[in-house]
């Protein structure tokens, strides 16, 4: 694949001389000259089956054979804008002999899920890559630093391979009480999974301040784990650990069988993904919502303390937008903190670009960096400073330090990134919640 986003033409074939033989009178006709300049020759009997074969056979690998090569999802990918990717092109590379399995391009796949959004075969990325990276890990294939990852999270439940006793510590310094359900079991309205990077980031852990005295000024009934709570690990499924995943499945579902609840509310997209996607085919049902979903119908009862005066700008998470049809409660809450002015990216909605840290892009920057001409956050982060934006806001607890590390790599440092319900704890309380 070439590096730095350049494409690559087939090769011109230059002829001294072309003729046909006309198969009505059997005459050779020399080509004009329009025609004696032409692409190399492609051969289909040079094209065997067997790349096909090897992925078609995969439970969800289907349909990359469907493709016929329209090419509507090659624009559409976000990958394909910072290098050469898209599933049209997979798909070619695959019917000339690359054995995915053993290709950089295996990894690069965000299951963003722009390429499904506009495909007329309905070639499903999000099945095909995490079974052939399945496959990929059952011969050792796998880039050392996602390997890390998946071997943290089955030995600690989490990707940071944190002691889980650490899990709620980020409650200590919110201000406000946070309820434990390992400490004080009974029953609850919303069981809050708080996930990872809310838990043990320090940029996370200001959100999840943040949300807790949010909740409480609105005097919601909710509680959260503690240590008890392990990651639901969807983008590990994606990145094609689905035995870990469902091994987590089991002890997440075990844990929750404890305890009387009514919903269960998420800050992270991925892991209402998983509720909302992956569960109930495991027969597992829960009224489940992202926390804007939770708080958005509530934006009237707030009481605020300041307006903020700026402008905002808003990335949508895939998971929560494209794969799951939320568009409108993040911007319902950022509408509603007075002094907000959102400005929209031109590439925002159900053509949202992708942060890149999906599908196990999170853990993958050191291996896409030689694939790729810049980060996919680096590129988000150029689209949200040409609006004028003074924040980029997000909902999705991968995105604050994504995006953090590409404003800084971009020369783009007065960019402030934060989580939404940052902002609204912030016009609550009367002053900033954290750098
Ligand atoms: S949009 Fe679908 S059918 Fe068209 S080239 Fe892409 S994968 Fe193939
Ligand atoms: S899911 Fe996203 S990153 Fe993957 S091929 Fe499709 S458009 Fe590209």
């Amino acid at each position: 694949m070439p590096i730095g986003g350049r494409k690559v033409p087939p090769a011109v074939v230059e002829k001294e001389r072309v003729t046909v033989a006309s198969s009505i009178s059997g005459r050779e006709v020399e080509l004009p000259a329009m025609w004696n300049r032409m692409f190399e020759p492609r051969v289909l009997t040079d094209y065997g089956p067997d790349g096909f074969a090897a992925i078609s056979c995969l439970p969800g690998g289907e349909s990359l054979e469907w493709c016929f090569g329209c090419g509507k999802c090659v624009p559409a990918c976000p990958v394909d804008m910072v290098g050469d990717y898209g599933p049209r092109k997979i798909h070619r590379k695959v019917q000339t002999g690359t054995d995915l399995l053993a290709d950089p391009d295996l990894w690069l796949c965000t299951t963003c899920g722009n390429c499904l959004r506009v495909c007329p075969k309905e070639v499903d990325m999000m099945a095909v890559m995490p079974a052939v990276r399945e496959a990929a890990l059952s011969t050792g294939g796998v880039p050392a630093e996602l390997q890390d990852v998946f071997e943290k999270t089955f030995r600690y439940g989490n990707a940071f391979g944190h002691n889980q006793r650490r899990r709620a510590q980020w409650a200590e310094t919110a201000g406000v009480p946070v309820r434990s359900l390992a400490r004080e079991p009974g029953p609850v309205d919303v069981l809050f999974l708080v996930e990872d990077y809310w838990s043990f980031h320090p940029r996370g852990q200001d959100a999840a301040r943040a949300f807790a005295r949010v909740a409480a000024a609105l005097g919601i009934d909710w509680a959260v784990l503690g240590p008890e709570e392990k990651t639901l690990g969807d983008s590990q499924r994606l990145a094609g650990e689905r035995g870990l995943f469902d091994a987590l499945a089991e002890d997440v579902t075990a844990v929750l069988a404890k305890y009387v609840f009514s919903r269960v509310v998420t800050a992270d997209p991925h892991a209402f993904n998983a509720l909302v996607n992956q569960y109930p085919r495991r027969g597992h049902n829960f009224h489940a919502l992202h926390y804007t979903q939770l708080l958005a119908p509530l934006v009237g009862q707030l009481q605020w303390a300041r307006e903020l005066d700026l402008k905002v700008t808003f990335h949508d998470p895939c998971f929560l937008g494209r794969h799951n049809g939320e568009y409108d409660a993040p911007r319902a809450l950022i509408e509603a903190v007075p002094g907000l002015q959102l400005v929209e990216m031109d590439r925002c909605r159900q053509n949202g670009y992708c942060c890149g840290g999906g599908g196990g892009g999170m853990w993958l920057d050191s291996t896409t960096r030689d694939h790729t001409s810049e980060r996919l956050s680096e590129r988000r982060v150029r689209e949200a400073a040409q609006t004028g934006a003074d924040v980029l806001a997000v909902c999705c607890p991968y995105e604050v330090p994504r995006f953090t590390d590409a404003a800084k790599a971009t020369g783009h440092d007065d960019l402030r990134v934060c989580d939404i319900i940052e902002l609204v704890d912030e016009a609550m309380r009367g002053g900033p919640t954290s750098g």
